[in-house]
């Protein structure tokens, strides 16, 4: 299959040149050339099948072209080592719990998809050359992709994080891993962290040195695997007779999630509409408001994995669409949601049903609450465990939320981290010398 580029000027990349360089030359975001549908037997059949074989063959219709089916089969299957269970929070509101994976949050499933590909592409190309995956954050990218990359033969990864921005909690799901992980604590900010990684990729001598690439949330191997676990929500609700009119709503920040959604939809899967649940950054709500998509710097809030001003998947939802404002209008509605809004929920939802939202899916759930209509399923991301945040949670519900034992194993860990100034020529220096 091939990958064309959003922005329309750059060539035409088959999957390897994709995957590898995430962005292509003129900026613009990797669209498969073609979505195929699934067959009605793959649907009609659905419930019957396990999380694993669903993945597969949705797997096999974006990859199935370009990736051997046995590889493919164990790349999916190694990716799903856990379940995204949908649990029932009221009669017609339903939790898609993507948590259960090493970091707690649902990027673990992107992350781990594109390590194995990477690794696949590499192995084939029989260049044993090591390559380097270089990756900002501030918190939850580096900590999935990190463990995505875990062990993964070939390929070293570098995250590199602000000093002091990250919470402890965060900070521990990288720091603490070692082998082919090195953490890079800057003294900075988050865009001093991007900025460094930028620098990297465009300069020629160190490209000389290493083999450098990115793990970046636009990959379409990070992004298209989320599609995985849609269907797998359909297929559960089918079991239960509560398929027929469902509603998804994505707590949305660069909006790679819906996306997934979106594309799934294409695919075939019957779901009658999707909601963006946004925080106070409501650029995509204005959009949908207006017609006119005007970015603005991000703003700070309890869902602070939401905090993006300026979403890189529009381009792709822009382009799935034709750039046509009335048909995006017609399949996604949008919420935006005051921190004060978000805490309200969390407290009403756990008052009424005992069910810890993080601030994220919070935003999910309520905008399910106040749109959905009689008949209708609604079905919200629970996109991070709630303890990934516990002290914000805390503080909210007035809990002590018990932390799992996986997340636990971090913080007991030894942070290992190397520091570094926000200066490009000793980062540089520490690359050359690695
Ligand atoms: C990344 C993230 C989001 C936003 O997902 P997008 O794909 O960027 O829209 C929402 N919630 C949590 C917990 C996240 O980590």
């Amino acid at each position: 299959m091939n990958y064309y580029s959003t922005n329309g000027t750059a060539p035409m990349a088959d999957l390897k040149k994709a995957v590898v360089k995430g962005l292509a030359e003129d900026r613009g975001l990797y669209m498969p050339e073609h979505i195929k549908t699934l067959p009605q037997a793959f649907f009609d059949n659905i419930q019957d099948m396990s999380f694993r074989d669903i993945a597969y063959n949705v797997a096999a219709a974006f990859f199935g072209e370009d990736v051997d089916g046995d590889a493919l089969q164990d790349i999916v299957y190694d990716t799903l080592s856990f379940d995204c269970p949908v649990v029932k929070v009221t009669d017609n509101i339903y939790s898609l719990e993507l948590f259960h994976g090493p970091t707690l949050a649902f990027k673990d499933v992107g992350a781990r998809f594109m390590a194995r590909l990477l690794q696949y592409f590499l192995r084939r190309s029989g260049n044993d050359e090591q390559v380097n995956v270089l990756v900002a954050t501030s918190g939850d990218t580096g900590s999935a992709v990190a463990n995505g990359f875990l062990g993964v033969e070939g390929i070293h990864v570098y995250v590199l994080y602000p000093k002091g921005k990250v919470s402890p909690i965060q900070e521990c799901q990288f720091t603490t891993l070692g082998h082919n992980i090195t953490a890079i604590e800057v003294d900075g900010v988050f865009d001093d962290c991007q900025a460094l990684v930028k620098s990297a990729f465009m300069d020629a001598e160190l490209n000389e040195h290493m083999r450098l690439t990115s793990a970046n949330s636009i990959n379409v191997a990070r992004f298209l695997p989320q599609a995985f676990y849609y269907f797998n929500a359909y297929a559960q609700l089918r079991r239960q007779g509560k398929a027929d009119s469902m509603v998804v709503c994505v707590p949305s920040g660069n909006f790679g999630n819906i996306c997934a959604g979106l594309f799934a939809k294409r695919m075939g899967l019957p779901i009658k509409h999707f909601i963006a649940a946004n925080n106070a950054n409501d650029v995509f709500y204005q959009y949908l408001q207006t017609g006119i998509y005007t970015p603005q710097p991000s703003i700070q809030t309890i869902a602070n994995a939401m905090d993006v001003g300026d979403p890189s998947n529009f381009a792709r939802i822009y382009d799935l669409y034709g750039k046509d404002w009335k048909a995006i209008r017609t399949d996604i509605s949008g919420a935006t949601y005051t921190d004060e809004q978000i805490a309200d929920t969390m407290r009403q939802v756990f008052k009424t049903t005992g069910y810890v939202c993080d601030p994220h899916g919070a935003c999910g759930f309520r905008a399910l609450s106040e749109r959905l209509r009689d008949g209708e399923t609604g079905v919200f991301l629970e996109t991070a465990h709630p303890a990934k945040f516990k002290q914000t949670v805390d503080n909210i519900l007035g809990s002590d939320i018990e932390i799992p034992a996986k997340l636990q194993a971090f913080m007991n860990g030894k942070k290992q981290s190397v520091a570094m100034s926000s200066d490009f020529k000793a980062f540089k220096q520490f690359l050359l010398s690695e």
